[in-house]
Order: structure tokens, then C-alpha cells, then sequence
């Protein structure tokens, strides 16, 4: 089966899944944006209002920063990334996905990453590197680490665009600065 074709089938079961209570109180599922036969995989938080609304995860805000910030290092978020979260239901009021809905909907984003089989997996953000490195890791002190991950697949870990709206400075040692070194080094990695 053609990647696309594994990646459609998993969206439906997904759209079809009540696994855990965030089936319940969803709109739409938010499965995944950009392109099956990239190099560099994003794995965010979970799905927000307007991610919930389309169906397309980083639609909001955060993820016009997020997009701007691959812009501005040279890569499209549609060609260069394939783009997908945690969970991939919107856990009401926004509040952080618990561990046992991340456990419950685990087996999508393995299947996932299974079938794009990326160079990279990007950790964007603490839930998502939580996800993968433990619950004891703080962002702060790794973020730009890189990290062997299952099947030994290199991950990398980046601040959430969310915590970068609330930090507007560009200044070198910035979040931002910081996140701008963090896409160069993935993007030569993939190069
Ligand atoms: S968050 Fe995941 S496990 Fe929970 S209902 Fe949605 S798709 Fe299913």
C-alpha cells in the first residue's frame, strides 16, 4: 500500500476513534498537515480551537509563528515537514492532554512515524518531549539536545511556538534566536 493510502486508512480508523474522553467533546480530528515523504516529523502538543474548527493542526496563532520560523530558516512547512500532535483531539478548555489520553492515542502517532519514517523527529514543545524523553525532563535545559528515540530514530527537541508568542524578542539568546539555531541544525541534518 502506498504511503498515503496507509496514512488516509489510519485517519479514518482515527475519525472513527472514541478511545478516550477527548472523542467525546471534538469537532474534528486533527490527523496531520504537510508532506508524507518528509524528512523532518513535528509532533506537537494537542489540538487547539482553530486547529479543532479544521481539522489541520498549528493553524492558530502559535502555528503562524511556527511556519514563519521554517520560513525564515529556509523550508516550507509543506514540503520539508509533516506536521501532527500528541493527541489528535482538542482536550477542552486547552489544557495539557493527561497521560493516559497520550497513552490511549499513542498508537496512532507510532503509526505514523512508522509509515513517513522520517530522518528526524521534532519534540515540539514539554508535552511532546515528555511523550518520548519522561515526565521529569524541563524544556529549558533540553531543548536543542539531541535524542536517540525508538527504532533508533534521531529526535530533537524545540520550545513551542505558543511559549514564543509570549517572548517577542529576537535578540541573540532569545527563545526565539534559540529556535531559529535549533531549525538550522535540523535543516542541515536532512540536507
Ligand atoms: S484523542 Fe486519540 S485516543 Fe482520544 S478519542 Fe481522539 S483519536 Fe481517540
Amino acid at each position: 500500500m502506498l504511503k498515503e493510502e496507509e496514512l488516509e486508512k489510519l485517519k479514518n480508523d482515527c475519525n472513527d476513534c472514541h478511545r478516550c474522553s477527548l472523542g467525546a467533546t471534538r469537532n474534528n480530528i486533527v490527523f496531520s498537515d504537510g508532506n508524507p515523504n518528509a524528512k523532518i516529523l513535528l509532533i506537537g502538543e494537542a489540538p487547539g480551537a482553530d486547529e479543532d474548527a479544521t481539522g489541520i493542526p498549528f493553524i492558530g496563532r502559535a502555528g503562524k509563528l511556527l511556519t514563519k520560523l521554517i520560513e525564515d530558516c529556509g523550508m516550507t512547512r509543506k514540503e520539508d515537514f509533516y506536521i501532527c500532535n500528541t493527541v489528535k483531539c482538542r482536550p477542552p478548555e486547552n489544557r495539557v492532554p493527561t497521560d493516559e489520553e497520550k497513552e490511549l492515542c499513542k498508537n496512532f502517532l507510532l503509526e505514523q512515524i512508522k509509515t513517513v519514517q522520517p530522518k528526524v523527529i521534532v519534540l515540539c514543545g514539554a508535552t511532546s518531549a515528555k511523550s518520548f524523553l519522561g515526565n521529569k525532563i524541563k524544556i529549558s535545559q533540553i531543548r536543542g539536545n539531541w535524542y536517540k528515540v525508538f527504532d533508533n530514530i534521531d529526535a530533537t527537541v524545540i520550545f513551542h511556538p505558543s511559549y514564543l508568542l509570549r517572548n517577542h524578542s529576537e535578540a541573540e539568546g532569545s527563545p526565539r534566536w534559540l529556535t531559529k539555531q535549533d531549525l538550522y541544525k535540523i535543516k542541515d541534518f536532512v540536507s
